[in-house]
């Protein structure tokens, strides 16, 4: 029976890791050349910035590990938005997209 819960253990890491990696490579495929892992952030420039909240989470466990409270709380945050430029470290295609940045204040 602990040889089953240790395989399941085995198996899910394994499944989650290679989800991982897989969405990864989809994420940075060049639509040019079609490599994966290709598309690398060159450059970025900060466009404009907002106020906004985040939620920060704190977890109390006992001494033996169970989780006994959860509080968790919206704070004050600064969404930055960003122009970047990923480019491909293979045939050089380069690709413009905006993105958001969420960070404590
Ligand atoms: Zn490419």
């Amino acid at each position: 029976m602990l040889i089953v819960g240790i395989m399941v253990v085995v198996f899910a890491l394994a499944f989650a890791v290679g989800y991982f990696v897989r969405r990864r490579a989809q994420g940075s495929r060049c639509p040019h050349c079609g490599k994966a892992f290709a598309m690398r952030e060159v450059s970025r420039n900060s466009v404009s910035s907002y106020e906004t909240t985040t939620h920060v989470g704190l977890i109390t466990r006992d001494l033996k590990g169970y989780v006994t409270g959860n509080d968790t709380r919206i704070v004050p945050a600064r969404a930055h938005i960003y122009n970047c430029v990923d480019a491909c470290r293979f045939c050089g295609f380069q690709k413009e997209e905006q993105r958001t940045q969420v960070h404590r204040q």
